[in-house]
């Protein structure tokens, strides 16, 4: 099959590399429809992840047809329709149990490296490097899912690929930002840029009752989009004093305002 491989910093190429296989039970392999490139893709394209190898298969973000399951798989089906989202989850360990499934204590063999790094693990990681348990990404025309009967969401036939693709990622990251600011009625949210999640948490903010949304960036095409999809106000940071807009916009820092900043990446495509 084809694939989208790490070669080294600023250097990916697409390979020809063996098909996937099921090595366990409850595996699936998944034909990819669609695919996205994440802005998390760019921190291994420009070298910042330890531990990638020459050859990885990149990506995490896809959704696809099942082409194949594990003897242990009963959840999904040849010829489902399937989202994937990026973590790989047991659905079994405490923090599954929990519904943190990106902390999933199972799925990641390399989290001692982490532990190393950061102080703690993490979920395994399609396509992310062996640091996030060394799996083969999306950016395929094939993958490997472990843990499919967890994992694998099936597609309902109304929707099409392109309207789902984006919760294997970015919405879900979008919508935990604004959900994590306790968003009240009538609450004006700023959101520092407006990529792709940062347009998720704009739109996930107004969903969650904020009255006023600001998206901030220096790039006139996203904002443009922040104003066109969903419905923001926008600050440009390289014309505007933000803070001092912010303010009087809701009447300063006094008790009846209440301004949340969600941080996004401005620069990447998130
Ligand atoms: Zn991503
Ligand atoms: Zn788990």
């Amino acid at each position: 099959m084809k694939a989208v491989c790490w070669h080294g910093k600023h250097d990916v190429q697409v390979d020809t590399v063996s098909d996937p296989q099921i090595v366990n039970p409850r595996d699936a392999v998944v034909q990819v429809n669609l695919t996205a490139i994440c802005g998390s893709d760019l921190h291994l394209y420009n070298g910042y992840v330890p531990t990638m190898e020459k050859g990885d298969i990149l990506g995490h973000e896809f959704v696809g047809e099942v082409v194949e399951t594990g003897s242990g798989v009963s959840s999904i089906k040849r010829g489902d329709r399937v989202v994937v989202p990026f973590p790989i989850s047991c659905g079994a360990c405490w923090y599954c149990k929990e519904g943190m499934f990106a902390l999933c204590d199972n799925s990641n063999p390399n989290a001692w490296m982490q532990e190393k790094l950061y102080g703690d693990g993490s979920a395994g990681i399609f396509g992310y490097s062996r640091l996030y348990g060394g799996y083969a990404g999306g950016q395929a025309e094939f993958v490997r899912v472990p843990f499919a009967d967890v994992g694998l969401k099936k597609i309902s036939d109304g929707l099409t690929d392109e309207q789902v693709l984006f919760l294997t990622d970015i919405l879900p990251t979008g919508y935990q930002a604004a959900e994590q600011c306790n968003i009240h009625q009538g609450d004006t949210v700023a959101i520092w840029g407006a990529g792709p999640v940062g347009l998720f948490a704009a739109k996930s903010a107004s969903l969650l009752g904020a009255d006023k949304v600001v998206v901030i960036d220096k790039n006139p095409e996203r904002l443009e989009m922040a104003k066109k999809h969903c419905q923001a106000e926008t600050l440009n940071f390289e014309e505007d004093d933000i803070v001092e807009v912010l303010h009087g916009m809701t009447g300063g820092r006094g008790p009846d305002s209440c301004i949340d900043a969600v941080g996004m990446e401005a620069e990447g495509t998130t």
